[in-house]
């Protein structure tokens, strides 16, 4: 075993950032290897230039799936290490092998452990060698004919998995003997293409199971240790999103069982490194084999937090000789941990990955988060869409969920839709709440996208930040139609369908805002970007505020709120060169302060619009001759409706 200075990390996203920093903590030096589409990504900011290494083109087969310039990066930046975080090529032996080959050191299981355990069918076999439980099943022969005759015997509902599947993808659930002829050439070119392995296997389905793994370390000379559980039931398409550990369903003397089970296991492959084995447990207590990871888990973080170990440290040490860091009997759990991931991604349209700009983003302040966003981080569609993992502690479940709860009082990600109000649908559940999320609960239960709390509080909201703001970088005006920086301005947002107008008044330390339900005086407001703190004596509340190019998005009392711009910072100046002044929004012409022909100033009020009970002064922009009047008092206007005109300043304008 070589010396390990400098590692290689041949990942992205949250995990690079994650193994980087480990390793800096440890004084060796983290190469962060990046594509064209992760420029602008935390682990790739972070590093000094000399320890960034561009690895192509977007695409992971270009590059972060592309040994050989993986290979040539370790080379080229001399790397004595390769971290390989989860997906991509951490579990491709042969790239283990030609890494070992090359004289470096592969952070990870040895490659001839790996290929006992990275197929499932051969996971399978061999846990079956030793003596751990696992589903009535088939694995061999690939033929349909014959797979139909093994369902018959299992029994249907089957389970038919690609066997070099991961990620939940490449299973399908099947019900008959015609459903599984048809499928079966769909999911053997599926798994070709998707795995580079065609290779099927049946398995009984299990209609109501819990999804159980249990984290072990191998030494690589028989020595394996357990660090307890995780459960992970709370998936959507055999995805997971949630985690925990401990699980609220596995009793002392089921971990004792499952622990030496998955111990057993690791034991008969020679494993080394972090591994995780697989299980489905039953309502009635049973528990079988499903697969093993061979290397680190997305979900790895809970069992940090209940050992207090750090597992990309002990893969480290025990990569370079070391040894297992502790015995078993060294290793103490404490307290519950739960982990929500965020991903960009609508819960509410069939899970559809999104993409676009994140334009800003706040994340709980005590909280553990791992994540890899910056203010220039794009979500493009080559990768996985998962954008943070929030990691709470607490001394009891009761507690970890009550945390859990509050920090996503306090996350707000704007830019593409996520799934954060999802998560919390899911925290504050019933079934959830009780410990009794099986791994088929968010597929067959139907989630509604929840009804917002009023919307009146976020508007304040959105209306103070922008007030407050103005005022702190006084002189400049307000944006758009609005009034000056003095005393008073009016916001116009648009939701959805809606528009909405409100004004916001101060007089000493008080601030009064208006809106279409009345009228509210707050005494004490603090705006600390991106925190609103609302402290009047009848109200105390906080939001997050982002505000952006086109409106503000406000996180209040748990849920999101996007509200557009009546008249954004663009279609102001828009306004300005196509010389026309329109209505923010419906309403009536009040009054007329100009007539075609007048001289106006900047800041002058050219007309004066009433709509929804308040009225909005519409001032000049600039310093101008009026064109053309084309509304008088009394005018019903929609929004947007050109009333009156600038003549342009110069020809070159036009
Ligand atoms: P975990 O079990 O740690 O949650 P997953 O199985 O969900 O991990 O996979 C972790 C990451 O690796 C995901 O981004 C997933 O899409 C990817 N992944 C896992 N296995 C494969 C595979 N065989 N091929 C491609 N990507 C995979
Ligand atoms: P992957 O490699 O994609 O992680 P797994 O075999 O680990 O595939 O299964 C992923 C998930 O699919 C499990 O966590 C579970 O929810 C579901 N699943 C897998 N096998 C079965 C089964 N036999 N019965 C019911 N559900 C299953
Ligand atoms: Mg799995």
């Amino acid at each position: 075993m070589g010396t390990v200075k400098r590692i290689l990390i041949a990942n992205r996203g949250e995990i690079a950032a994650r193994i980087a920093g480990t390793a800096r903590r440890m004084g060796l030096t983290p190469l962060i290897a990046y594509s064209e589409a992760d420029r602008e990504s935390l682990a790739v900011l972070v590093a000094p230039s000399n320890e960034k290494i561009f690895i192509g083109p977007a695409r992971a087969t270009d590059s972060y799936l592309n040994t050989q310039v993986i290979l040539s990066a370790a080379k080229t930046h001399a790397a004595d290490a390769i971290h390989p975080g989860y997906g991509f090529l951490s579990e491709n032996s042969a790239f283990a092998r030609e890494v070992q080959k090359q004289g470096l050191v592969w952070i990870g299981p040895g490659p001839d452990a790996m290929d006992m355990v990275s197929s499932k069918s051969k996971a399978k076999q061999l846990a079956e060698n030793s003596k751990v439980p696992i589903l009535p099943g088939f694995q061999g022969e690939q033929n349909p004919e014959r797979f139909a005759q093994e369902a018959q015997r299992i029994g249907y509902p089957v389970l038919l998995k690609a066997s070099a599947g991961g990620g939940g993808r490449g299973i399908r659930r099947v019900e008959n003997a015609q459903e599984l002829k048809a499928q079966f050439p769909l999911a053997t070119s599926e798994a070709l293409n998707s795995f580079g392995d065609g290779e099927l296997l049946l398995e009984k389905y299990i209609g109501q199971s819990r999804h159980i793994e249990v984290q072990i370390f191998g030494d690589g000379k028989g020595q394996v240790v357990h660090l307890g559980e995780r459960d992970c039931s709370v998936q959507r398409r055999h995805q997971k999103l949630i985690e925990e550990s401990p699980s609220p369903a596995v009793t002392p003397e089921l971990r004792e069982q499952m622990t030496a089970a998955a111990v057993r296991l690791g034991q008969a492959c020679g494993y080394a490194g972090a591994g995780t084995v697989e299980f489905l447990l039953t309502p009635s207590g049973d528990f079988y084999f499903l697969e093993v990871n061979a290397r680190l888990q997305v979900e790895h973080p809970v069992t940090e937090m209940v050992t207090g170990l750090d597992l990309v440290e002990w893969q480290i040490r025990i990569a370079r000789g070391e040894g297992l860091p502790l015995s078993q009997k060294e290793i103490q759990f404490r307290g519950h941990s739960i982990q929500l991931r965020l991903y960009a991604e609508d819960p509410y349209r069939n899970y559809e990955p999104q993409t676009g700009k994140i334009e800003a983003f706040t994340f709980p302040l005590k909280t553990r988060v791992d994540h890899f966003l910056t203010s220039r981080t794009e979500i493009t569609p080559y990768y996985d869409s998962m954008l943070a993992k929030i990691i709470v502690h607490g001394t009891s479940r009761t507690e970890a969920l009550k945390l859990a709860e509050e920090d996503l009082n306090q996350t707000l990600v704007s830019g593409p839709v996520t799934n954060q109000i999802f998560l919390k649908q899911i925290l504050t559940s019933d079934f959830f709440r009780q410990g009794q999320a099986l791994t088929q609960t968010l597929d067959s239960t139907s989630f509604e996208k929840p009804h917002k709390a009023p919307l009146n509080e976020a508007l304040t909201a959105a209306s103070l930040a922008e007030f407050l703001q103005a005022q702190k970088s006084a002189p400049t005006p307000l944006d758009g139609w609005s009034n000056g920086p003095q005393h008073h301005a009016s916001f116009l947002w648009h939701s959805d369908d809606n528009s909405h107008l409100l004004r916001v008044a101060r007089k000493s330390d008080q601030l009064t805002v208006t809106t279409a339900a009345g009228q509210a005086s707050y005494a004490n407001v603090e705006w600390t970007p991106p925190w609103l703190l609302i402290n009047s004596p009848e109200k105390k509340s906080q939001a997050i505020v982002h505000r952006l190019s086109h409106g503000n998005d406000v996180l209040m009392n748990g849920e999101i709120f996007s509200f557009r711009n009546g008249l954004s910072r663009s279609s102001a100046k828009r306004g300005i060169e196509s010389n026309a002044v329109t209505a923010p929004m419906s309403g009536t012409i009040q009054q007329v302060a100009c007539v075609a022909g007048s001289q106006v100033k900047a800041g002058d009020v050219l007309a004066v619009l009433e709509a929804m009970k308040m009225q909005v002064e519409l001032r000049a922009s600039r310093d101008a001759v009026i064109e053309s009047v084309l509304v008088q008092p009394g005018s019903q206007v929609r929004g947007r409706q050109i009333l009156l005109k600038l003549q342009p300043t110069s020809a070159k304008e036009n």
